[in-house]
């Protein structure tokens, strides 16, 4: 992994993402950002992107030099959850330097334009940019009878996002409903609501899901690719390593109190009021990756588990499905931080709680045939 230098970032051809105008830093200091604020950004994204604290003031040269890139976000099949989360970001040096640093030529939220205007907007952009922007998804596209269940402008959000992330340098799915569908595709999906991925084969897709995506994992990403000039290593779930890398299993603070057997039993018992385990309440942190107990939510501030509630598992592809009802215990559960990675993983937490409970023994004799040393009742 290098980080681009002076020269390197000076030639445009690697990401392609430099557009004609200012750098990031010109940018920056002409809108009064100031160098203290830039300096602490830096530092908060190369945590954030998982590299050691060394690394920031490199990242603030890279980024000082690197050409602002354009971005045109797309709102297909959604809840608009993910806008949200990045417009209201608490820590305004993340979410405002960044928009500072993006050129949004077309949001259809925030947008002033609207009708043939924006239109005109759009195409203009991905015309004049062809192959160097940034699209961000936000939503799932229905596939279903030639995707006439999900159009904005006369034109169905399949063929939107055929022409916009076909052309883009990348694409980022943001949220769980245009990384893997989300809510729309959950059964009986009568949209045929997909992700990006599977909408557009073709493209380069960094999925970010999440219910909504933390901005500030969104954030990471952009400055990742513009600092490296790459998009970061990823799972097979299409998922940046830095963010979805570590199950939220083991990095909760609860997990001392899974471990000694210590769980709540009921909502609002002297166990739950002591911040015992949730696996017993449905917590799906067992099967879930996402850096939510690190990065946290609100100015670090909180997380949903360190709140009083289990997670979800909103990160995971189709969890409405494979990992409800909300309040019911994953079963065999692994333990001890043997499963690492969402890879190795496999085949047990995939299997959904409903489901799960049909086919118990049957899954079980599988893990047990393969890795037998694995498996630990929970
Ligand atoms: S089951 Fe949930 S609450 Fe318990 S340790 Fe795991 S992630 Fe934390
Ligand atoms: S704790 Fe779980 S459900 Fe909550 S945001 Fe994180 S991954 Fe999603």
């Amino acid at each position: 992994m290098s980080i681009h230098k002076k020269s390197e970032v000076a030639e445009t051809a690697e990401h392609g993402l430099e557009t004609p105008g200012f750098s990031v830093g010109e940018i920056l200091k002409q809108r009064g950002v100031s160098r203290r604020d830039f300096l602490k950004f830096c530092t908060v994204m190369t945590a954030a992107m998982s590299l050691p604290a060394s690394f920031a003031p490199s990242v603030a040269q890279a980024l000082d030099e690197v050409k602002r890139p354009t971005l045109v976000w797309l709102n297909f099949q959604d809840c608009t959850g993910d806008s949200e989360a990045l417009l209201r970001a608490a820590n305004p040096t993340v979410g405002e330097i960044i928009l500072d640093i993006l050129s949004v030529d077309y949001h259809e939220t925030i947008m002033a334009a609207a009708g043939h205007q924006a239109d005109e907007a759009l195409e203009s952009t991905i015309t004049k940019y062809k192959g160097k922007y940034i699209c961000v998804v936000e939503g799932s596209i229905s596939m279903k009878d030639d995707g006439v269940y999900g159009c904005t402008s006369g034109k169905t959000h399949l063929e939107i996002a055929r022409r916009v992330c076909g052309s883009a340098a990348a694409t980022i799915a943001i949220g769980t409903c245009a990384a893997y569908g989300g809510i729309a595709a959950a059964v009986p999906n009568p949209t045929g609501a997909v992700g990006v991925k599977d909408a557009v084969p073709g493209a380069t897709v960094i999925n970010l899901p999440g219910c909504p995506c933390n901005a500030d994992n969104l954030t990471a990403t952009i400055v990742h690719y513009l600092v490296f000039g790459k998009i970061p290593a990823m799972d097979s779930k299409g998922r940046p390593l830095f963010a979805y890398g570590k199950r939220i299993h083991d990095n909760c603070e609860r997990r001392p109190h899974f471990d000694a057997g210590q769980y709540v039993e009921h909502w609002g018992d002297d166990a739950h009021r002591k911040g015992f385990c949730l696996y017993k309440m449905g917590c799906k942190g067992p099967g879930t990756f996402h850096n939510c107990p690190t990065q946290r939510y609100n100015e670090k501030t909180s997380w949903p588990v360190a709140s009083g509630h289990g997670c979800a598992g909103c990160s995971e592809p189709q969890f409405w499905d494979s990992m409800g009802p909300m309040y019911k215990r994953l079963p065999n559960v692994p333990g001890f931080g043997i499963e690492h990675t969402a890879d190795q993983i496999g085949l047990g937490m995939a299997v959904g709680v409903a489901s799960a409970f049909a086919v118990h023994g049957v899954v079980t004799a599988l893990r047990r045939d393969k890795k037998p040393e694995e498996t630990k009742e929970g």
